[in-house]
């Protein structure tokens, strides 16, 4: 019976697909609530070293594939800096 076969083939994929969500779902992620209000450190392309964003005039933009970016600017030399979150 080939139509089994096929069936068993699937779930298999299934299963597969699970085990790679929970390996992304460890990465850290900010809030968009805290992304606000938090140091959040980022690398500075100026400064060459990682600075913290300032808290003042800090945006959460959305991106074409979905994901969001915390737009800030550099404590330190106060360049455009930018962070996935
Ligand atoms: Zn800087």
């Amino acid at each position: 019976m080939p139509s089994l076969k096929s069936s068993k083939k699937s779930l298999k994929r299934k299963n597969s697909l699970k085990k790679s969500k929970n390996k992304s779902s460890k990465k850290k992620k900010i809030s968009h609530a805290d992304a606000l209000k938090i140091n959040i450190s980022v690398y500075c392309m100026k400064c060459r070293s990682k600075q913290n964003m300032h808290k003042v005039g800090r945006a959460i933009k959305k991106n074409k594939n979905g994901s969001h970016m915390l737009r800030g600017v550099c404590q330190k030399c106060s360049t455009v800096v930018v962070r996935i979150i």
